[in-house]
This record gives C-alpha cells, sequence and structure tokens, in this order.
C-alpha cells in the first residue's frame, strides 16, 4: 500500500510500527457552528482509510478531537449570552448527528480539548523545563528557533517566513523573543473560560491540543496523522515542533492532507454566499450522496461542489444501490456458489478496486472497477444466473461498497428526499393558497416522472 506522504513529498510504501495495527489522527473541527461540507471531505476521507486499513485485517484506532475551546466558540457563547460548553456541547451533537447521516464510524475515541488540559499543560512544563519554550507576563511561547527541523513538513523557511511576518511584532506581541514563536498558553480575559496553570488562569492555545490528546491516546510516535492541506501551515508544522521537541522521538510516519472543496469553481465563504452546511444539504439529498460525491475524485486533487455533480452522485448511487438490490434479491438468502469462470471474473474487480486503493487511496478508480462490477452483474442476472452465482457477486459488491461507506441497503425513498421537499414545497403553497405556484411544482414534479394523488391521508407519489 503506497500512501503520499506531505513529509517526504512523495508516496512511500506503507509500513506500520506496530503489525497488523494503525494508529491515525485525524483533527477534528472546531465546534461554533454546524459543520460545513468542507469539513465533511477529511471527515469522510479519512473514515475510508480507515475503512481500508479494516478490510485489510489491520486493527485501527482511530482518534479525531473536538476543539472546543477556541475564540469563534467564545464569540459564539457570547453573542448568545450562554457559557461556552452550551455551544460546544450542541455542535458536537449535531455534528454526530451529520457524522452518522454520512456513514462514519464511530471512531475508538473523540477526545475534546477542555477534557485534556492536565495534559497540556504538563506538556507545556516539559517545553519550559527542555527550553522549548518561555513564560512572559502569563503567556507562554513556543521557541521555533530551539527546534532543529521547523519547516521540514511545510517545507518553508525560517527567515523567509520571519520576513514574512514582520507585522506581528506591532500588534502587541513584541514580548516575543521571535516573531514566529507561538502561544502555547494565554492567560484569561474577561468573559473566557479558564483554567488554573503554573503561568496563572488562562487556556491553552490550539496546537498544544492535538499534541496532546495524539500521544495520550496512540502514544509518542503515530502512523498517520490526517487534515486538510489548510493545516500544514502553522498547525501541524507547530504540533511536530512541540510532539517531536517533547518526546524526543518522531511525531508521525506519515501526513496525509485532503484539497479542498470548493463551490462552483470558488473557495466557499459565507461572504460570498456559497456556504452550505452539511445539514442544508441533507434537506435536499441523502448524505449518502454526498459521501459519494466526495470519493468521486482523488482527495489530493481539488473538488468543485455544484448540483449537477451532485445530481450525478446520485445517479451514480442509485445504480450501485438498484444493482445491489437486484442481486441481493436474486440470490434469495443462497449460499455464494461461483463457478471457477465466475470466480476469475470477480477476482479480477476485486484487484482493480484493491490496485486502485493501494494507490494512495484513489477512490476515483476504486468507484470505476465498483461501476464495472455493478455492469457485469447487471448482465449476469439478466441473462439468468444461478442464486449461489447471485449470491457470489453480492458478496463481493457489498465488501466494496462497505470499504467505500456507502450503505446498499439505503431505501429508495430516503435518496429521494428532493421529491419530498419539492412535496413539502407544494403544500405550503397550498395552504397559502398560491395555487399557481402549487401547480407549478405539481408540473416540475411531473417532469421528473412523479406522479402525485391527494389522498385523506396526505399526498402520495409514485414514479410514473
Ligand atoms: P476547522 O473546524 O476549520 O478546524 O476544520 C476542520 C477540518 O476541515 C480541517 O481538517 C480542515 O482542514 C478541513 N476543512 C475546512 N474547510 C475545508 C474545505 N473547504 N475543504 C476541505 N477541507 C476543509
Ligand atoms: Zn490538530
Amino acid at each position: 500500500m503506497r500512501i503520499y506522504n506531505t513529509l517526504t513529498r512523495r508516496k512511500e510504501e506503507f509500513k506500520p510500527i506496530e503489525e497488523g495495527k494503525v494508529r491515525m489522527y485525524v483533527c477534528g473541527p472546531t465546534v461554533y457552528n454546524l459543520i460545513h461540507i468542507g469539513n465533511a471531505r477529511p471527515m469522510i476521507f479519512f473514515d475510508t482509510v480507515r475503512r481500508y486499513f479494516e478490510y485489510k485485517d489491520y486493527e485501527v484506532n482511530y482518534v479525531s478531537n473536538f476543539t472546543d475551546v477556541d475564540d469563534k466558540i467564545i464569540k459564539a457563547a457570547n453573542a448568545e449570552g450562554v457559557e461556552s460548553s452550551v455551544i460546544s456541547e450542541r455542535y458536537i451533537a449535531e455534528c454526530r448527528k451529520d457524522m452518522e447521516g454520512m456513514g462514519i464510524k464511530p471512531a475508538t475515541r473523540n477526545p475534546k480539548a477542555t477534557e485534556e488540559i492536565d495534559g497540556m499543560i504538563r506538556m507545556i512544563q516539559t517545553l519550559i523545563d527542555k527550553g522549548f519554550a518561555y513564560e512572559v507576563n502569563g503567556t507562554v511561547y513556543y521557541r521555533v528557533r530551539k527546534f532543529v527541523g521547523y519547516g521540514k513538513l511545510s517545507g518553508k523557511n525560517l527567515d523567509d517566513l520571519r520576513s514574512g511576518n514582520r507585522t506581528l511584532l506591532v500588534t502587541g506581541e513584541e514580548e516575543k523573543d521571535d516573531p514566529m514563536d507561538f502561544v502555547l498558553w494565554k492567560p484569561k480575559k474577561e468573559g473566557e473560560p479558564f483554567w488554573p496553570s503554573p503561568w496563572g488562569d488562562g487556556r491553552p492555545g490550539w496546537h498544544i491540543e492535538c499534541s496532546v490528546m495524539s500521544q495520550k491516546y496512540l502514544g509518542e510516535t503515530i502512523d498517520i496523522h490526517g487534515g486538510g492541506e489548510d493545516l500544514v501551515f502553522p498547525h501541524h508544522e507547530n504540533e511536530i515542533a512541540q510532539s517531536e521537541a517533547a518526546s524526543g522521538h518522531p511525531f508521525a510516519h506519515y501526513w496525509m492532507h485532503n484539497a479542498f472543496l470548493n463551490i462552483d469553481n470558488r473557495k466557499m465563504s459565507k461572504s460570498l454566499g456559497n456556504f452550505f452546511t452539511v445539514r442544508d444539504i441533507s434537506e435536499k439529498y441523502d448524505l449518502q450522496v454526498l459521501r459519494f460525491f466526495m470519493l468521486s475524485a482523488h482527495y489530493r486533487s481539488p473538488l468543485n461542489f455544484s448540483d449537477e455533480l451532485m445530481a450525478a452522485a446520485k445517479s451514480g448511487l442509485e445504480r450501485i444501490v438498484n444493482c445491489a438490490g437486484l442481486v441481493r434479491e436474486k440470490a434469495a438468502g443462497a449460499e455464494s456458489a461461483a463457478s471457477e469462470e465466475l470466480a476469475a471474473e470477480l477476482k479480477g474487480y476485486r484487484e482493480k478496486f484493491e490496485a486502485a486503493m493501494d494507490d494512495d487511496f484513489n477512490t476515483a478508480d476504486a468507484i470505476a472497477a465498483l461501476f464495472e462490477l455493478v455492469k457485469y452483474a447487471n448482465t449476469r442476472v439478466a441473462g439468468g444466473c444461478t442464486e449461489g452465482e447471485a449470491a457470489a457477486m453480492s458478496e463481493l459488491l457489498e465488501t466494496l461498497c462497505d470499504v467505500l461507506g456507502v450503505n446498499t441497503s439505503v431505501k429508495k425513498d430516503d435518496l429521494d428526499s428532493e421529491v419530498e421537499a419539492l412535496i413539502e414545497e407544494r403544500q405550503a403553497a397550498r395552504r397559502e393558497k398560491n395555487w399557481a405556484k402549487a401547480d407549478e411544482i405539481r408540473d416540475r414534479l411531473t417532469a421528473m416522472g412523479i406522479v402525485l394523488e391527494d389522498t385523506r391521508e396526505g399526498v402520495k407519489w409514485k414514479r410514473a
């Protein structure tokens, strides 16, 4: 299995620290709002990485945090006049709902930053004791020039970074030894959550959280550390500096980063008005469609989100789900019994799928192999295969779908939440006696091949 390692900038053969085991850490979201579809990309992709390792019989220890102390959370809490924890707990619960909808397996552990403060204080103290950190007026800074490998992940050079960051010196951080030094602990401010520490009441910086949670739950050296590409610098560069200085050992062997999700070829942002939460999408599509869409491109390629591409993902997913239903029905619970010829054919599809996934998790090519299997299975069923043969095809299809986290028993109706949403919109128009709008929606549904029937129990629909 080959993985592109951001640290070495090439694909490398994967060698686990411990035979048959994978320890991986993926930076999780800051919980101040509903997660957006950009956040969903690393969640879906790294869940697929985990599933593929499990398919290959690795035992995966998968840790992903929730950042539940942060300026944005504090701002949201102050705006609502509640404690920070009210905001973070609310959005952790909402995030878990979205993750379930997207078919993301629960992590082995989802530590929360606020529950790991003791460990952070201990690591900061170790860094101070070793000369990698210093305290000024209640703030503790990391001394970047002391860490020889600083910049190795992002390929940045400290002198260039310094000249680009002169402005930092005039923004109230002149107490730092070096403009590149970053915060490990900051003193409390009015209206902010705080914890006692040897340097006074305050709260941790963002980067130290991940170093501590990763070390606590996975050990000093881990196999894989992942996240979106925006985290390479400074977040992951700083995590390396902290973890390796504290432990004296390499932090992670493989650094994996997903490219960004854009919308209509532009960066997603609230100000551009092209910002969607996962919840927004769930109103129009089953979240399985979003998952399938995310995996339709290689994770290191930027991915563009649009209605057309989502519609294509939806019909692709339907083809797979329909075929899975067809072979399952045809198998009628029979034991798998493939002829030599069929077994060889199925082995070919499995190998294609594995070759794609082994090549730095090329999910786009893996899906292409899956479509070939679907086409083959449909033809075999149409040509009149035996129950045992259908069972063999069904088994392979289910196994490969499971690696991608695609749920083949998703009901067709669930995929049709778009139809349900339009019907609901039509009902609302009727309640408002907006007959023109109601008729217009009915026409749209007719054009989609949907037939409506107004009954006493409400509106029923079927495909024409
Ligand atoms: P945040 O809550 O901003 O720390 O982000 C959580 C995760 O989502 C990180 O791994 C980010 O790199 C990732 N992420 C944020 N926006 C996008 C995007 N538009 N496309 C892909 N990944 C993203
Ligand atoms: Zn992190």
